[in-house]
């Protein structure tokens, strides 16, 4: 069985002290189990604050972005070693609101991806189709084709510590979430793309997550479903009541 994995990506939100009563009141809230990691992206500013708050076992941080470069001339941009310095271990790479609002392409994805495994941090791969592309019904294609130009040279024995998001654009932040059958679909899809271009039997061992308007009133019905091992929540996250309980109902749910 995969472990579960739960995400909370706070983008450009919280100061100091709200995300210092967040992580607090985490620590109160969450109920944890062995079997799911719960990862907390803040943004870049707050990692150093939160490192030595987090005291629950299975939550870790994780970074927002990164540039694949380990340093130099790169003006406003942070490095994998800040962050292995800083103790962060995860890192969301190729997220929609970079590569739309950001120009992030397919190309400097791939890098990213590649830096960020070679310095031991484990990437979120975010994949996820327009509502132009889904209605023109081509999203496989464009997941396919994010999937392959993404992890271009990726050496296989890496492939296990990345962790797929699917995540449609048009259900990020707007309330609209796929269906747990649309989702369910598109996970089993992207899994057996591992199988077609990683030809390996580590295949069934990657964590596919799902993320788009992950909120309370919905994570029940999309947990049933077996091939969803998580969910990357976005404005959920931001309350520690309603993420604790996103992570209380997964968990029931799966039985971890
Ligand atoms: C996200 O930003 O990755 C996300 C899924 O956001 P939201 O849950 O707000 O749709």
């Amino acid at each position: 069985m995969r472990r579960g994995f739960i995400g909370g990506n706070w983008k450009m939100n919280k100061l100091l002290k709200e995300a210092k009563e967040t992580v607090e009141n985490l620590n109160k809230s969450l109920t944890l189990s062995r079997g799911i990691d719960i990862v907390i992206f803040p943004p870049y500013t707050l990692l150093y604050f939160l490192k030595d708050l987090i005291v629950l076992p299975n939550i870790y941080l994780g970074a927002q972005n990164m540039h694949w470069e380990e340093n130099g001339a790169y003006t406003g941009e942070i490095s994998p070693l800040m962050l292995k310095d800083l103790e962060v271990e995860y890192v969301i790479i190729g997220h929609s609101e970079r590569r739309n609002l950001f120009n992030e392409t397919d190309e400097i994805i791939n890098k990213k991806l590649i830096s960020a495994l070679k310095h031991g941090l484990k990437p979120i791969l975010c994949l996820g189709e327009s509502i132009e592309e889904r209605k023109k019904g081509i999203e496989k294609d464009v997941i396919e084709k994010q999937f392959k130009h993404d992890l271009k040279r990726v050496p296989i024995n890496f492939l296990e510590n990345i962790i797929i998001a699917y995540e449609p654009v048009w259900a990020i932040g707007t309330g609209l979430n796929a269906t747990p059958n649309e989702a369910e679909e598109m996970h089993k899809f992207i899994r057996d793309l591992i199988e077609k271009y990683a030809n390996n039997n580590i295949v069934e061992n990657i964590r596919i997550i799902y993320g788009g308007s992950v909120r309370v009133e919905n994570v029940e019905e999309l947990s049933s479903k077996d091939d969803i091992d998580g969910f990357l929540v976005g404005g959920a996250s931001l309350r520690s009541d309603s993420f604790s309980k996103i992570i209380e109902i997964f968990n029931e749910v799966k039985g971890f």
